[in-house]
C-alpha cells in the first residue's frame, strides 16, 4: 500500500517534470538589409583616418524573437540610389522574413539605433508593429536625405515612446541602451542568449573596426564629448557582460555573423 503510494508520487513528480515547457529561448538573427558604399569615408573621422579611403558598409536589420514577441532593430536602406557621395543598394526585408516563414505584419515592435537613412529605409512598411522611439531622436531628425519620406508612417503607427534606457520585454534579455553623440538620442541594443551570452548591437557608435580601435569620432556627429562617453560607456559594458561587439555597418563584423537563416541564441 504505502509502496504504491510512493509509486503514484514518484510518477507524478516525474509526468510534472517531463510536462514543465523547455525555457523559451531568445533566438537573434542578422538579416541583410542592403549596403552602403562610400567613395571617400573621411567624414566619418575628424583626424583624417580615413580620408580618401573607399568603404563597402552593410546595412542589417537585425530580428529578435522573444517569447514575448518579434523586435526588429534597424530597417536597413530604403532604395538604389546615390545621394551625397553614398551609393546606397536595398535589399528587401520582406522577402528575407519570408524565407523564416513571417511577414512584416509578425513585428510586434520595431526600434532604430537612430533616424539615419540607411537605418529607416524600409520602416514604413511595418504598419502593424508598435514603433520604439525616443521622442528627442525624432525632433532633432535631419530631412537633408529624404529621411522623413522614410518614416512618413510614424505618425499614424502605434508608439512606445522611451526616454532613457528601456527594457523591451520586461525581462532584461533585450535592452535599449541610450548612446547620444551620433545622433542627439542615438542608441544600441543588448541583447542576453542562452549560449551566446550577451550581444551588444552598437549602431553607430563606431562604423568600422579601427573607429574602436582609434577611437574615432565622425566629423558629421552631432557631439564629440557625448560621442566618447557613449564609447566608454559601451566599452565598460563589453567588459562587464563579456559582450560581443557588433559594428553593425563593417562588413568583417556582418560576414561574421550567421548567416541567415540560421541565427544566434
Ligand atoms: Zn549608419
Amino acid at each position: 500500500m504505502r509502496l504504491g503510494k510512493y509509486l503514484t508520487l514518484f510518477t507524478c513528480l516525474a509526468i510534472s517534470i517531463t510536462t514543465i515547457p523547455a525555457l523559451a529561448t531568445v533566438k537573434l538573427y542578422t538579416i541583410d538589409c542592403g549596403r552602403v558604399y562610400v567613395k571617400d569615408f573621411g567624414d566619418f573621422s575628424n583626424t583624417g583616418f580615413f580620408d580618401g579611403k573607399p568603404v563597402e558598409a552593410a546595412a542589417p536589420c537585425f530580428l529578435i524573437e522573444h517569447p514575448k514577441g518579434r523586435l526588429l532593430w534597424d530597417a536597413g536602406v530604403g532604395k538604389n540610389e546615390t545621394i551625397a557621395g553614398l551609393k546606397l543598394v536595398i535589399n528587401p526585408v520582406t522577402p528575407e522574413l519570408r524565407k523564416i516563414g513571417l511577414t512584416p505584419k509578425d513585428i510586434d515592435f520595431l526600434a532604430f539605433s537612430h533616424l539615419h537613412i540607411d537605418h529607416i529605409g524600409q520602416a514604413n512598411i511595418f504598419t502593424d508593429s508598435t514603433w520604439i522611439m525616443n521622442p528627442d531622436e525624432w525632433s532633432n531628425m535631419k530631412d537633408n536625405l529624404g529621411e522623413k519620406s522614410l518614416v512618413s508612417y510614424y505618425p499614424k503607427a502605434q508608439k512606445k515612446l522611451i526616454h532613457r534606457d528601456f527594457d523591451v520585454f520586461d525581462d532584461g534579455s533585450v535592452k535599449i541602451l541610450l548612446l547620444p553623440g551620433h545622433t542627439s538620442s542615438h542608441q544600441a541594443l543588448m541583447v542576453k542568449l542562452e549560449n551566446s551570452g550577451y550581444v551588444l548591437l552598437a549602431g553607430d557608435t563606431y562604423h568600422q573596426r579601427e573607429s574602436r580601435t582609434e577611437k574615432l569620432v565622425p566629423r558629421f556627429n552631432v557631439d564629440r564629448a557625448d560621442t566618447l562617453a557613449s564609447m566608454d560607456r559601451v566599452e565598460g559594458l563589453v567588459k562587464l557582460k563579456k559582450a560581443k561587439l557588433i559594428i553593425q555597418h563593417d562588413i568583417r563584423d556582418f560576414k561574421s555573423l550567421p548567416k541567415f537563416r540560421e541565427y544566434m541564441d
